[in-house]
């Protein structure tokens, strides 16, 4: 544009027009921004989004009376008055868009920062740091409302002979293919974990030890059905699982996840891909 008002005869010669058509694309093009920025919904960015939308379509106003000082002869300021008012305008907006981006881009690689210590690099689950607060909040709402609470806990079996026979890497990719399987199963408000190497953990609100053993049932089959193709290799999988149920008011977070561990010691024992409950809290054995 600012080339072709040299360019351009029409815009060239008549300098209300050019401003006109200056002033009036900054204001859709940063009414635009300032809109989308409004309405973006971006997890802990609200706030700082809206505050640099709010100077994007203020900085569009300014346009918009700028498009009509050009448009309405007689505006009682000259030309030069308007054009000055303008240019510190551009500068002072400028100047705060500058620093609102500045500190969006910081925030941003905050939450970023934040998800990541979250998220298990290899497969993008939730990692075992996020389990305690979201484990709290469900322990919570069993505690004060009652919710049914429970919790699975599953080994890959052998999986030391696939790293064995076939690489390390072939391993990353079943673990990250486990991630996708497990995906399609935990949905909703049940959340599933990385919990360690090779196990993983879900958490499954509102569901009693009957629901949850159905889904882990599934989950067995998801992995064990369908061979993982991998590298050119077909490599069958199981998992063996441990199902407990959180027993509100009075179980610690602790002793509910060694009652799973018993479980899935059990399942484990008795001859892998198979899911075993937990026992009430009263009779679990030392292991
Ligand atoms: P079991 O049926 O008794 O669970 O046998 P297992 O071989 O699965 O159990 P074990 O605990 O002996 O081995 C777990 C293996 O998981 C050992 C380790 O090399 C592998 N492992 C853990 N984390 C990772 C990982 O991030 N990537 C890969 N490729 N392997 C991993
Ligand atoms: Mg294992
Ligand atoms: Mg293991």
């Amino acid at each position: 544009l600012f080339v072709a008002g040299f360019v351009l005869d029409p815009l060239r010669e008549n300098s209300s027009l050019r401003v006109l058509v200056f002033a009036a694309l900054h204001m859709l093009l940063l009414g635009w921004a300032g809109l989308l920025l409004w309405c973006s919904e971006r997890a802990g960015m609200r706030i700082f989004q809206r505050m640099a939308a709010v100077l994007l379509l203020g900085f569009s106003a300014v346009m918009a009376l700028r498009s009509l000082a050009a448009l309405v002869p007689g505006v009682p300021f000259t030309q030069g008055d308007v054009q000055t008012v303008a240019f510190l305008a551009a500068m002072v907006f400028g100047f705060l868009l500058t620093m609102a981006f500045a500190v969006m881009m910081f925030r941003e690689k905050q939450v970023e920062l934040a998800d990541l210590a979250e998220r298990d690099p290899l497969t993008g689950m939730n990692n075992r740091l996020s389990l305690d607060e979201i484990a709290g909040t469900y322990m919570q709402r069993a505690d004060r409302h009652g919710q049914e609470l429970s919790v699975l806990l599953f080994d890959l079996d052998h999986f030391k002979q696939i790293n064995d026979k076939f690489g390390h890497q072939v391993g990353d990719r079943v673990l990250t293919e486990v991630a996708h399987r497990i995906s399609r199963v935990v949905r909703g408000d049940d959340v599933a974990f990385r919990f360690g190497g090779e196990e993983f953990l879900a958490l499954l609100p509102g569901a009693g030890l009957d629901q949850a053993e159905e889904v882990a049932e599934r989950l067995r089959s998801v992995l064990s059905q369908a061979p993982f193709e991998i590298a050119g290799h077909r490599l069958v999988l199981t998992a063996s699982f441990g199902v407990v149920q959180y027993q509100a008011r009075g179980e610690s977070w602790e002793d509910c996840i060694r009652r799973a561990d018993e479980a899935l010691y059990r399942a484990k024992r008795g001859g892998r891909d198979q899911v075993s409950r937990a026992l009430p809290v009263s009779v679990v054995m030392p292991l």
